[in-house]
């Protein structure tokens, strides 16, 4: 053996461990769709919605064409428009605040939890009065439930409450989390998530889905996700999307389903270890009371005199890659500089955005591939 040879990169996300493991299931599973040819609303896709339903304890799934698709169909089910504001987390990816922009609204931004990465409901106060301020009206919030942590749901519906909001949650990063024991998918108005590849839960492509316990809301859901179609196929009642979840997709996610049970506990187990071994020398994701996470991704922050570029080479160079979930908080980005942010600014938002940085971080990273991430991360601190 050349002992100078080094060990393969370790993958930041293993998908392929992961085929591995289901095997001959997701052929069979394709190959079932191929045979029945029903490649639109085939009977995978609501066989999956039922067992969405069943593991989050929503009433009603839509699944839909993404992460992206299921936060705008609610808004666009709520008749969302000019002169609204929706509140919105800045640390988040961009898709929270895009689709307000998109509908004609205005994103009003609002800061973050220094420890929790979520929402802060100080800050969504402040936010929810400068819109008024501006001359908006505060229709909804959109929490977000950051790296796979579950948001202050109880604050935030409190303050919904009293300020005549409605609930959209964003789990897209953290479906198979849970809150006060409760899981995601059952909190606020309705829930979005999505199956892009990378999520917890991913199919192998794009889909998405929206929870909500509201069945006329759910009726008028289904109706957007396909043109806007009434009880007549040929009179469409509202303006909608081409929004469906393709067969093959479900067909995929419900092999997946079966496995992610297992899967959560093994992210637990991973970010459990991660934290056992780092967290005397750089800053560890912290859970708050109640929260729990499904750990999308494992978020650490570094000590000052670290240079994140630096650190991010030194354990590149090691075969262990990091990424920067989000060097721009979305008020810094060029499409939203221009969109309200709470009166204060968001100085949370912008710290985080200069220091944190994800390790590798899947149900399938396993001890000895682990112990090189650790390695690395503790040489790059201690230098
Ligand atoms: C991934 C993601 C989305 C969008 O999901 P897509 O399926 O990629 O459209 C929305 N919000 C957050 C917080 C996300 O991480």
């Amino acid at each position: 053996m050349n002992q100078h040879l080094s060990p393969p990169p370790v993958p930041f996300i293993d998908i392929a461990a992961q085929r591995a493991r289901l095997g001959t299931a997701i052929e069979a599973a394709v190959s079932r769709v191929l045979a029945h040819c029903q490649f639109i609303n085939g009977p995978e896709v609501a066989e999956l919605e039922a067992k969405l339903a069943a593991f989050c304890g929503a009433r009603h799934v839509i699944a839909c064409a993404s992460g992206t698709d299921a936060l705008l169909m609610v808004l666009m089910a709520k008749g969302v428009g000019p002169g609204d504001a929706v509140l919105c987390p800045s640390f988040t990816f961009c898709a929270t605040g895009e689709v307000v922009a998109m509908l004609g609204a205005t994103p009003v931004f609002v800061d973050v939890d220094e420890a929790t990465f979520n929402m802060d409901v100080v800050s969504l106060k402040r936010g929810i009065a400068t819109a008024k301020r501006l001359s908006l009206k505060p229709v909804a919030v959109i929490p977000v439930d950051l790296f796979g942590q579950s948001a202050d749901h109880d604050a935030i519906a409190a303050i919904a409450r009293e300020e005549g909001l409605f609930v959209l949650d964003d789990a897209c990063q953290a479906f198979g989390a849970s809150y006060k024991g409760r899981r995601l998918g059952t909190f606020g108005l309705a829930t979005a998530t999505s199956f892009f590849p990378a999520k917890p839960l991913g199919c192998f492509g794009d889909g998405g889905a929206i929870f909500t316990d509201d069945a006329a809301f759910a009726e008028i859901l289904r109706s957007i996700r396909v043109h806007g179609q009434g009880t007549d196929k040929y009179d469409n009642v509202r303006l909608g999307l081409t929004g469906r979840l393709d067969t093959m997709q479900a067909a995929i996610l419900i092999e997946k389903l079966k496995i992610f049970e297992g899967e959560i506990l093994a992210r637990h187990a991973a970010a459990e270890r991660y934290t056992q071994a780092l967290a005397d020398v750089v800053t560890v994701p912290r859970l708050a009371e109640g929260c729990d996470s499904i750990w999308a991704q494992y978020t650490i922050r570094l000590p000052g005199h670290i240079d994140r570029g630096q650190f991010a080479a030194a354990l590149k160079a090691k075969g262990v890659p990091t990424a920067i979930y989000y060097p721009k908080s979305m008020h810094q980005q060029t499409a939203y500089r221009n969109f309200p942010v709470t009166d204060n600014g968001l100085p949370v938002s912008e710290k985080l955005s200069r220091d944190v940085i994800s390790l590798p971080m899947h149900a399938y990273l396993d001890e000895p591939t682990q112990a090189r991430v650790i390695e690395a991360v503790r040489a790059a601190v201690s230098t």
